[in-house]
């Protein structure tokens, strides 16, 4: 359990400016204004509102949730469903293990809990987010980064800091501004993602996350969204960009991995009109997460593959594991500098090291043919039952629990 502090009381608070505010940024957000100090988030859109986003928040990150107090409001306010599995199937209905092991996690609308934050973190004075406004790149005195060129509304500008936390996702512009070598994991499929309205058919929703695997890598997730919609992602070798306008294609590719029972509900739905998103799949980390005056985190650190459903939960552990260090170093009347940073770092590095190695792992099994792939997820199931890692992939490399909780109002 976390401890119950009350909102600190500290004489010299430093502004804290967050580049995105995505589950990351919003979340590390969140914990420090409730501890009384000052941030700012920029986030180059007008809003939340995002296309295709990551949904599915693991065992791991939902403990993390629940004893910010966080997870009972977002459950009372219909953002989030708990006891969600995720289930593997090789074929229609062969089932596997998972190979992180058996999760029950939630699924949650990303737009719905970023606004939930924003509307908490908005109740201090201290907080302030800009939309609608990109970090260009880093300003440096020194060596080390004191403020950050922003472009809001076609007119460039400066906002100036003490600390810079970069959350801003895969593709981070800081990364190559401040010299970071990343370094990249090739992968063979991409990934398109579509959602269709079950309004008038909301039974047929599947209940969990359903994970179909055909070989030759090519795989299809099915799940249920916000208002009742489907929520399906195609993964496959090739040029998938391309697929998403050539709808006789796409149904030519899609529909015979679709379960039996929602096939004709798909086949119906799937025209022209149907929401689609491609995306490039990129495994990817920074050498070190930090320079002077800036960290990287969530996906900005270690772009994460869909595989396993585990960017966003990477994300949200991020942040406890950031704010836990940040304001251990401010009740200790310490400077949040590159010592606080390494050891953020050295908390998360394991763990997302041992999540990308898995999903690469992953992607390499699913491109074996069908029965081989049936072998493998079997024999790997067994393998972790017997190591007994089996917990590992659901629920994280180590326990990571928020350190200072201030009741949710
Ligand atoms: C299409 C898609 C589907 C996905 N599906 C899943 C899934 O099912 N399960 C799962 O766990 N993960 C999934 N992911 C991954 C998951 O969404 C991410 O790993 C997770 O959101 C990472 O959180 P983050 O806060 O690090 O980054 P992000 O969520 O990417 O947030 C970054 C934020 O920074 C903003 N930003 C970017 N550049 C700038 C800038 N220069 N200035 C200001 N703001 C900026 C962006 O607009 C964004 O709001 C998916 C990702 C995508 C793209």
């Amino acid at each position: 359990m976390g401890i119950q502090c009350a909102p600190m009381s500290l004489q010299s608070k430093p502004q804290v400016v967050i580049i995105g505010a995505g589950p990351a940024g919003m979340m590390l957000a969140y914990q420090l204004v409730t501890n009384d100090v000052p941030v700012r988030v920029l986030e180059r859109h007008p809003d939340f509102e995002r296309e295709f986003r990551g949904e599915l928040i693991q065992p791991a990150a939902l403990g993390a949730l629940e004893t910010l107090g966080l997870l009972p409001k977002l459950v009372e306010r219909k953002i989030a469903s708990p006891d969600i599995e995720r289930r593997l199937f090789v074929g229609e209905s062969r089932r596997v293990m998972v190979p992180g092991g058996k999760e029950r996690g939630a699924l949650i609308s990303q737009a719905g809990f970023l606004q939930y934050l924003h509307e908490l973190c908005g109740r201090h004075p201290h907080y302030q987010l800009d939309f609608g406004t990109a970090a260009l790149q880093t300003i440096r005195e020194n060596g080390r980064v004191v403020a950050l060129k922003t472009r809001r509304e076609g007119t460039e500008g400066r906002i100036d800091g003490d600390i810079f936390v970069d959350c801003s996702g895969r593709n981070s512009g800081l990364r190559k501004d401040v010299g970071l070598e990343v370094e990249a994991t090739q992968l063979p499929a991409d990934v398109v993602w579509l959602r269709f309205d079950f309004s008038d058919a909301p039974q047929a929703l599947p209940e969990g996350v359903d994970v179909h695997m055909f070989g030759r890598g090519v795989v299809a997730v099915f799940f249920p969204t916000t208002r009742s919609r489907l929520q399906v992602a195609y993964s496959a070798p090739g040029d998938l960009g391309s697929l998403r306008k050539n709808i006789p294609e796409l149904r030519r590719r899609l529909l015979p991995t679709v379960p039996s029972k929602l096939r004709p509900l798909v086949e119906a739905k799937l025209d022209e009109h149907t929401e689609t998103q491609f995306l490039r799949v990129v495994v990817d980390r920074l050498e070190r997460w930090h320079v002077p005056g800036l960290l990287f985190l969530g996906d900005a650190a270690h772009t994460m593959s869909p595989s396993g459903g585990q960017g966003l939960n990477l994300a949200i552990r991020d942040s406890v594991v950031a704010a836990n260090h940040m304001l251990d170093a401010l009740h200790a009347g310490q400077p949040i500098d590159e010592q606080v940073f390494q050891k953020i770092e050295a908390e998360r590095r394991t763990e997302a090291d041992m999540i990308q190695g898995m999903q690469t792992r992953v992607h390499r099994m699913v491109m074996a043919p069908m029965f081989v792939e049936h072998i493998m997820f079997t024999l790997l199931g067994a393998v972790l039952r017997l190591s007994k890692k089996a917990s590992q992939g659901g629920q994280g490399a180590a326990r990571v629990e928020p350190r200072y909780v201030v009741p949710v109002p």
